[in-house]
């Protein structure tokens, strides 16, 4: 492959699997895009996008396990007769019911759909990091069913059997099905628009809106002591999942950047339609969960979070924000987001990880 190939992209773009070629044209950063790249997806360096490296590293410090989290109290809360109310049980039951399938969707499309279409070795690397993120948070939910030995089949079958949740990941996959087809590929205004669509749906409105009326809930419950193992479980998928967002973001508008011509008025109108819409289904969602208001909080409070976090993401992609005069009822919600103490929890991770990785270094030693 040669350089002038990698300037002019063309429909069907490489995959990394190509053949090696023998003493073709250096690849220069120039090279590199985020789409319809022709340049050799194998080299990682030297970077174009330090933005996607930097979010890779910052991921890494974050590495945690769902078994190092203490599961004792909530397992005593859990059996208890009167320790907790049927809402609250619910509202347990019903957030892992949609999160223990959502991540795995998550995974699901960014493993068959998003990552063959990016054609960028420092955003592949952040792709793989996510992807075995999601993999965590699958495992994470699996572990909280089995600790509190709740009924497996009925968690996991919700994403089909409770209308508010299979709403929900219904409206996803009609974003993923076109690109997992192994005929679509990008390179025409139509495609490319319909890979940045489903770019929007998953990082902006799935894993950007659809998680929050859950993270919310049981956040709220962990800081009324109420289950603290799983609320813990979730701080940590929070933390994870605002770094995927961030990183969707950086992507989506490094695309628009790159590729102008697909940020046309029809495909913004389009885009903000299915940001209400993501609004209007997690408002369904929260009234599902919780149909009665508890732990303080109470389903208008959510409408107004919801509108609150899509002007947010509005703004973050470059749209006019949609809800006027609209306050964070959670502002303890984005204290948690705020960027400085989300990199000193990753300065706390990082302490506490090389800490336990020195003493099974000094015990291994010892032996
Ligand atoms: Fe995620």
């Amino acid at each position: 492959m040669s350089t002038t190939a990698a300037a002019t992209p063309t429909k069907g773009s490489l995959t990394g699997l190509e053949s090696i070629e023998m003493g073709a044209a250096r690849i220069r950063v120039d090279d590199k895009r985020i789409i319809n790249c022709r340049a050799d997806l194998n080299q990682l360096v030297p970077f174009k996008y330090t933005w996607a490296w930097d979010k890779y590293l910052a991921s890494c410090a974050n590495h945690w396990m769902p078994n190092e989290i203490n599961m004792w109290d909530d397992q005593v809360l859990w059996k208890s007769k009167d320790g907790l109310t049927e809402d609250e049980r619910n509202i347990i039951k019903r957030n892992l019911g949609f999160f223990s399938t959502a991540d795995s969707l998550v995974a699901n499309n960014i493993v068959l759909a998003v990552y063959r279409h990016i054609t960028n070795p420092e955003c592949r690397q952040y792709l793989l990091r996510q992807a075995s993120e999601e993999a965590l948070h699958t495992h994470s939910y699996q572990y909280i069913v089995e600790s509190l030995d709740m009924d497996q089949a009925e968690v996991f079958n919700m994403y089909r059997e409770l209308p508010s949740v299979a709403e929900k990941s219904e409206w996803a996959l009609q974003f993923t099905r076109s690109l997992t087809s192994p005929s679509f590929q990008t390179g025409t205004p139509k495609d490319d628009q319909r890979l940045l669509r489903d770019l929007i749906a998953f990082y902006v409105i799935f894993e950007g809106i659809f998680f929050y009326v859950g993270f919310v809930q049981i956040l709220s419950m962990g800081r009324r002591n109420k289950m603290t193992g799983t609320a813990q479980q979730l701080q940590y998928i929070l933390r994870d999942e605002s770094m995927h967002l961030n990183f969707g973001i950086d992507v989506i508008n490094q695309i628009k950047a790159e590729n102008p011509q697909l940020w046309t008025p029809e495909f913004q109108k389009e885009i903000i339609e299915m940001i209400h819409k993501g609004v209007e289904l997690e408002h369904r969602y929260a009234i599902d969960t919780m149909p009665r208001g508890i732990l303080g909080l109470n389903s208008q409070m959510f409408l107004e979070y919801l509108q609150f976090i899509a002007n947010r993401r509005c703004t973050q992609i470059g749209l006019p924000e949609q809800y006027t005069g609209i306050k964070n009822p959670f502002p303890w919600m984005s204290e948690m987001l705020d960027l400085k103490k989300e990199k000193n929890f990753f300065e706390t991770r990082v302490l506490e990880y090389q800490t336990g990785g020195a003493l099974n270094w000094d015990d291994d030693e010892k032996e």
